[in-house]
């Protein structure tokens, strides 16, 4: 790795295809709108901006089962076919989701743009130290870390094996979950760490 490589930042326009006509905390801005914010500040140029890649249904499966995967497929694509159903795409509708026509695309690019930030940071570590000359050489050889911004959230979809399904929250797939449970998988890492911050905006208790 060469010294002095940039972070990481993973985001894709396209996870704004998401949306729906009614106000709601879970809009379609919610993360480009973080992203102008960096640019207007300035610090896009102190990252690298990567797009992320569409997570498969094989990474899916390290945490959901395929049945919920399936079963998000078949909602986006009801809500697709008919997007004045109210009872698919209303915010708040079956377990406190909506769906559009893009649901299920956009949420598999939030997973996937989490899953290589998590996979980029691994292999860029291994690589580090695989190119240390000596222990002291490790402070110049450090991974760059990596972030994402991504929408629609994750944390609060479930594996759920007893119904298959667990959408909920504005979920549908558990981003972080899935990005552990790939690193994982890769036989690269024995333990994730993960810290989750859900700030709520004083509506709930
Ligand atoms: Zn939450």
């Amino acid at each position: 790795m060469p010294r002095g490589a940039k972070p990481k930042l993973y985001y894709n326009p396209e996870m704004s295809t998401h949306t729906h006509p009614w106000a709601h905390v879970e809009k379609r801005t919610r993360a480009s709108d973080v992203y102008e914010h960096l640019d207007r500040a300035g610090l896009l140029g102190s990252v690298q901006v990567l797009p992320g890649h569409s997570a498969s249904d094989e990474e899916l499966r390290t945490v959901h089962t395929q049945r919920h995967i399936d079963e998000v497929g078949r909602m986006t694509a009801a809500a697709r076919a008919d997007p004045t159903n109210r009872e698919l795409c209303e915010p708040d509708g079956p377990g406190g989701v909506y769906y559009s026509g893009h649901a299920d695309a956009a949420a598999r690019l939030a997973c996937g743009c989490v899953i290589d930030a998590a996979v980029g940071v691994l292999q860029d570590s291994k690589n580090a130290t695989a190119t240390r000359a000596s222990p002291g050489d490790k402070a110049r050889r450090r991974a760059p870390p990596a972030f994402a911004i991504v929408r629609p959230p994750g944390h609060h979809a479930g594996a759920d094996p007893t119904d298959g399904h667990h959408a909920e929250g504005f979920c549908f797939y558990n981003s972080v979950a899935v990005a552990a449970g790939v690193v994982l998988a890769s036989g690269d890492a024995k333990k994730v760490a993960i810290l989750d911050w859900d700030v709520r905006h004083g509506t709930e208790p």
